[in-house]
This record gives structure tokens, C-alpha cells and sequence, in this order.
């Protein structure tokens, strides 16, 4: 079946998780700027390394026939520096350039700080300012309940058009108000900790799929992108099409990415020969 994986860190996988990937039907990736498990304390290196997303690392998909795209941002936990991300901010309308570049993200809240709050008001209006499409990410654990409240506070003070928003990350608690306010959301599964492929079954199945992605963790952390693959199996499991399949794993990434002309993977239909039966 034809997988998209929405949120992928390609730069923290190996190769091998390429060609797995390819394997088991993923046909593009879209990897969002994040946190490199260090402060960065140049903006040149924030630089470096939306050449690498931008420019190297469809070249790797490639290899596999996978088509790789990107996104832009400061991410919340370095926000804090506030010189560093207004440097940052500044270069960052070049990507918007780039034949793979989507948009901006991930932006959003770690510890939902004063500093944190600007920057992603700052992103937020940078990317409406330039027509891009926004990813935001919304803390984990703990902080999720407060955090995710603040982005909706965050967003609801400015003129955004909520359909080309992602608020990623959701769980059940989160999930409703997101989309109550006309936001795409996203799940993101976990191996151990977090949301599990199980769980995001359960949302799915209580909400519906309009308007929501489901990604697999993919990082230099504990996380596994084939969980994804996990949900896509437990979600047939319970007795739902291949269609419906293809509609959240496939589609669903089409219609919000493709919002943005560069992505520009159709939405597929399963077609059924009449002459053989199903
Ligand atoms: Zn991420």
C-alpha cells in the first residue's frame, strides 16, 4: 500500500531505513527542521542545515525512490535564544524557494515560554506573510494540556487561515479543540513512551479522519518510523478498506502538503476489475 510518512527526520536515519521504508510502500517523506539534541549557536549552522534537508537529503530518498521533502524552522527548545532565532528568521524566506521546501515548521512550544510564545507568532507570521503552509509542534507529556492551550491562544490572536495549519502531536486530550478550530492535527507514535499505534486507532476511529495525519516518531531518539506501518496493520486489522487505508496514510498528507503546489503527489483510488469481482 502507498504510504506518506508526513514528519521524518531523515538526517538522524540510516540509509537502510530508506530502503525499508521503499520496501513497505512509503513513496515520500517530508522532514521538518527540529532540535539537534544540542543548542546550536550560530545562525549559519541553522543555515547549513536547511541546505542539507533542502538540497542533500533528496538526494538519499532518491537513491530508494522516495521523494524527500522539507521544512523550515527554529524549533521551540532553541527559541529561548532570541538573537539567534531572529538571525534565523530573517535568512529563512530563501528556503521558502527551494523546489522541496514546504513551509515553516517545526515551530510551536517546548516549556511554552515568553520567549518561545514570541517565536512562534514570529514563524507564524513570517509563513503567512510568504503563503507558507505551518507545522507546529506541541510539547510532550506533562506539558501537553498547557501547551497545546497557548498555541490555540497563540493562533486564535492572528489572521491565519486554519486549513493550512498542523498542529502535531495531538493525543486525546488535545485532539478536540485543535480541530474544533478548523486545524489539521497530527499523531505521532512512539515504540515505548507516548502515543501508540493502538491509541491512534482508537482517535481515528471516535473522530473520523478529516483533517488528520498520522506520522511515526523518526529521530536520534528511542523511535521507530515503521510504527508507522504498525498503525496501518492495526487499522485493517479492525475491519477498515484499503481505501479507507490509503484515505489517512496517503491521501489525507496529499490534500493538506499539496496545498502547496510543490507537492504535488495525487490522492490515489483503489479500482476494482468488474470483470474478476473483489
Ligand atoms: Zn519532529
Amino acid at each position: 500500500m502507498q504510504i506518506i510518512q508526513p514528519h521524518y527526520h531523515a538526517i538522524a536515519r540510516t540509509a537502510q531505513d530508506y530502503e525499508r521504508m521503499a520496501m513497505s510502500g512509503v513513496v515520500a517523506v517530508a522532514e521538518p527542521a527540529f532540535w539537534a539534541g544540542f543548542d546550536r549557536r550560530y545562525p549559519e549552522t541553522f543555515i547549513d542545515y536547511f541546505r542539507q534537508i533542502s538540497e542533500f537529503e533528496p538526494t538519499r530518498a532518491a537513491e530508494y525512490g522516495i521523494r524527500h521533502f522539507c521544512w523550515v524552522a527554529v524549533n521551540p527548545k532553541e527559541a529561548e535564544n532570541v538573537t539567534l532565532t531572529r538571525a534565523v528568521l530573517e535568512q529563512m524566506p530563501e528556503f521558502f524557494a527551494k523546489p522541496t521546501c514546504l513551509g515553516v515548521g517545526e515551530t510551536g512550544l517546548h516549556k511554552s515560554t515568553k520567549n518561545e510564545c514570541e517565536a512562534l507568532e514570529a514563524h507564524v507570521e513570517l509563513a503567512m506573510k510568504h503563503g507558507q503552509l505551518v507545522l507546529i509542534h506541541t510539547p510532550h507529556l506533562a506539558d501537553k494540556a498547557h501547551g497545546t492551550r497557548r498555541v490555540l491562544e497563540v493562533l486564535a490572536a492572528m489572521n491565519v487561515d486554519p486549513q493550512r495549519i498542523w498542529i502535531d502531536h495531538v493525543e486525546e486530550q488535545t485532539i478536540g479543540p485543535c480541530l474544533d478550530a478548523g486545524y489539521w492535527v497530527g499523531f505521532t507514535l512512539y515504540p515505548i513512551t507516548k502515543c501508540s499505534p493502538k491509541r491512534a486507532v482508537d482517535m481515528l476511529e471516535k473522530y473520523g479522519w478529516e483533517r488528520i495525519l498520522v506520522n511515526s516518531s523518526a529521530d536520534w531518539g528511542p523511535s521507530d518510523p515503521f510504527t508507522l506501518q504498525q498503525c496501518v496493520v492495526e487499522f485493517r486489522r479492525r475491519g477498515h478498506s484499503l481505501q479507507e487505508a490509503l484515505e489517512v496514510f496517503h491521501n489525507n498528507p496529499c490534500r493538506f502538503l499539496g496545498q502547496n503546489p510543490k507537492f504535488d503527489i495525487q490522492p490515489v483510488r483503489v479500482e476494482y476489475d468488474s470483470a474478476v469481482g473483489v
